[in-house]
């Protein structure tokens, strides 16, 4: 192994989140998912000194891990003397919506949820964000616990606290910030996962080495069979990673007001433009990433900040782990459409768009003001 990835015992590896009253642990384990509620107990009793912890949860889950993940760690909760009761979401983006917080809000009314019911939420960052956004609003604040089974939702969507939906207008408006009691992670969730989501989440991996770790970049580069055949010891080290380096930037920037966090975003702008303009149907998230980050890459090497080979190496561990470094034939953009859109993502100020962009791999800046046509050049090369 290479730089830290968290504190290590045995089988599990745990990374803190250091929050203060706020802080919570991410256990990160192979094929422990059917004793995850001892380590429930264990955060419970470190927040509220309880000894006899076990009460009601309420377990949010949908379609696709129900009957596989969701109900190991059902029973689990239910061996460790919890009162346990369900809901299964239908899976997609469409869930995450005020209509299904409500049916949430109705099952906890119809458990008597109290402030010490747990929510849990087992999947994706759709159910998560979606439990979560619930757990935050429900009698001011439920006890939440995320149990992710995405590598995206491992990497990077249940870390950092922030929950939510959707409205019509626009993704991830209606949000609060509501930290975790505790995540577990189990890597043999992945197992089960379809290849382009698995793809998806690897996105944001290669994403936390350019912005913010050369060292693990390298680890990258010289693991991809490893990645590839999502060999568990590969795996929690990439993501124990990847959580560490979120930790740390959301630690010194919990409600993303410094502008550390907004670092993140590294080839968001590119990303989110493509994803909304070819209608968040043909191209996925993290593949939209992968290609934004190649973009934005490029944009910082016509402004000068680097040379080609930092893009380069970008381009082969992006196509090493079989992300897509370039737009499909199938989406034929208009430039313009795609400045416009841009310009509405949430990080363009006053009308100029600013970027992350890399100063070499393992640091990125956020570059205020970037002239449009050098952004029409880039796009002019790659649409
Ligand atoms: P997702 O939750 O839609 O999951 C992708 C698909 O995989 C779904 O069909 C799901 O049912 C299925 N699935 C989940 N786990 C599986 C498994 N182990 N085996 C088989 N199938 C499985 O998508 P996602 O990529 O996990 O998350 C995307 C969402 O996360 C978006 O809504 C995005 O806005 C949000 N997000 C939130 C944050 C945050 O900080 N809160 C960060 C990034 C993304």
């Amino acid at each position: 192994m290479t730089a830290s990835a968290g504190s290590s015992v045995a089988d599990r590896t745990t990374v803190s989140v250091a929050l203060g009253r706020r802080g919570y642990d991410i256990v990160i384990a192979t094929r422990r998912l059917d004793t995850w509620a001892n380590s429930l107990n264990a955060w419970l009793a470190l927040r509220w000194g309880m000894t006899t912890s076990a009460g009601k949860a309420l377990v949010v889950t949908d379609r696709h891990v129900a009957r596989t993940h969701a109900d190991v760690a059902t029973e689990s909760l239910r061996q460790a003397g919890w009162q346990t009761e369900r809901v299964e979401l239908e899976p997609g983006e469409q869930t995450k919506s005020l209509a299904i917080v409500s049916r949430l809000y109705d099952a906890l009314v119809g458990m008597k949820a109290d402030r010490r019911t747990v929510v849990v939420a087992v999947g994706g960052g759709v159910v998560g964000d979606t439990a979560g956004f619930a757990a935050a609003t429900y009698a001011r604040g439920l006890p939440f616990v995320q149990i992710p089974t995405t590598l995206l939702a491992h990497v990077d969507s249940s870390v950092g606290g922030k929950v939510g939906v959707n409205h019509p207008q626009g993704k991830n408006l209606i949000g609060a910030f509501h930290q975790p009691l505790g995540v577990f992670i189990d890597t043999a969730t992945l197992d089960t996962l379809p290849d382009r989501d698995y793809r998806c989440g690897l996105a944001e991996v290669v994403k936390y080495g350019v912005i913010l770790d050369g060292e693990f970049f390298e680890y990258l580069e010289s693991h991809l069979d490893g990645i590839n055949r999502r060999e568990p010891e590969v795996l929690r080290h990439v993501i124990a990673r990847s959580c560490r380096l979120k930790a740390d930037v959301v630690e010194k920037d919990e409600y993303e007001v410094t502008g550390l966090r907004a670092l993140l975003n590294y080839g968001h702008t590119f990303g989110h433009a493509y994803e909304a303009l070819t209608g968040y149907g043909d191209l996925l998230h993290g593949e939209a990433v992968a290609i934004g980050m190649i973009h934005a890459s490029r944009l910082a090497e016509r402004l000068g900040r680097i040379d080609p080979s930092v893009t380069q190496r970008q381009l082969d561990l992006l196509n090493a782990i079989h992300l897509p470094t370039r737009l499909p034939e199938t989406c034929r953009l208009e430039l313009d459409s795609v400045l416009d859109r841009m310009r509405l993502d949430k990080k363009s100020l006053g009308g100029s768009i600013r970027f992350v962009l890399p100063t070499r791999i393992g640091q990125v800046e956020l570059v205020e003001a970037v002239p449009v046509d050098d952004v029409r050049a880039v796009l002019n090369g790659v649409l």
